[in-house]
């Protein structure tokens, strides 16, 4: 391809002889469950080679009878569906639906955490409040409890903090302001002569890629910063 030749020039020659295989370490064989990993064959010498993905279990040990995937084919296809899926103004409303989903899953998860935390504050306030109370009426001597006073402390600020990063910062986004926060991306077209880019956009969009025969299952996650929850195959 001419278009791949002028990037190669672009880069220099460091990567002059690499071909960057976008769907490494998210494509798995579906058969065996092991990685597939890029690889490529000619079939005389100075001819342009055939590109696939190939499940790592066969290269190495011909155990698995799963077939190649050919490059193009199957990255063209998990393009196709972030495109479809998340770049894509139609299908806005339904992503936006899911990330509400996602949000008030980990809030409910926010709260019983929230809960346990508090609990434990309080316990640590009770003893606190015992070793103080022991102290004031000179029941014992402060060079005794003194440092067992401080960890406590030290132990409730912990705590405190613990409890702050569980009120989410996502607590209060309502739908709209997802929408809103989408649209700015939508329709943004996947630039797909830029590999780089393109295995950006796969880091950003895609858990895993399962390949069993031409069946091709992709699990997508929502970009929601560090987040890593799934939101269901694809074809
Ligand atoms: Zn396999």
């Amino acid at each position: 391809m001419v278009q791949e030749k002028m990037n190669k020039r672009q880069k220099g020659p460091r990567q002059r002889n690499e071909t960057l295989y976008i769907l490494t370490s998210k494509i798995k064989c579906g058969l065996c469950g092991a990685a597939m990993v890029g690889n490529s064959s000619r079939r005389k010498a100075g001819a342009e080679p055939t590109r696939y993905y190939e499940c790592i279990n066969k290269l190495r040990t011909r155990e698995c009878k799963s077939r190649r995937m050919p490059k193009e084919v199957v990255e063209n296809q998990v393009l196709d569906e972030i495109q479809k899926k998340f770049l894509s103004p139609e299908y806005l409303p339904e992503l936006a639906e899911k990330i509400m989903q996602i949000i008030s899953n980990k809030e409910k998860i926010n709260i019983d955490e929230r809960r346990q935390v508090e609990s434990q504050i309080s316990v640590v306030e009770r003893k606190i409040g015992n070793i103080i109370k022991a102290i004031e009426d000179g029941s014992v001597d402060f060079e005794l409890l003194g440092d067992r006073l401080k960890s406590l402390k030290a132990r409730r600020e912990e705590l405190e903090c613990q409890l702050s990063l569980l009120t989410s910062q996502l607590h209060g986004l309502t739908k709209e302001m997802v929408l809103h926060y989408l649209s700015a991306t939508k329709n943004e077209l996947i630039n797909r002569q830029n590999p780089v880019e393109c295995k950006k956009i796969m880091d950003v969009y895609v858990h895993e890629i399962r390949v069993s025969d031409d069946l091709v299952d992709i699990l997508f996650k929502i970009p929601l910063g560090a987040d890593k929850d799934g939101v269901g195959g694809g074809t």
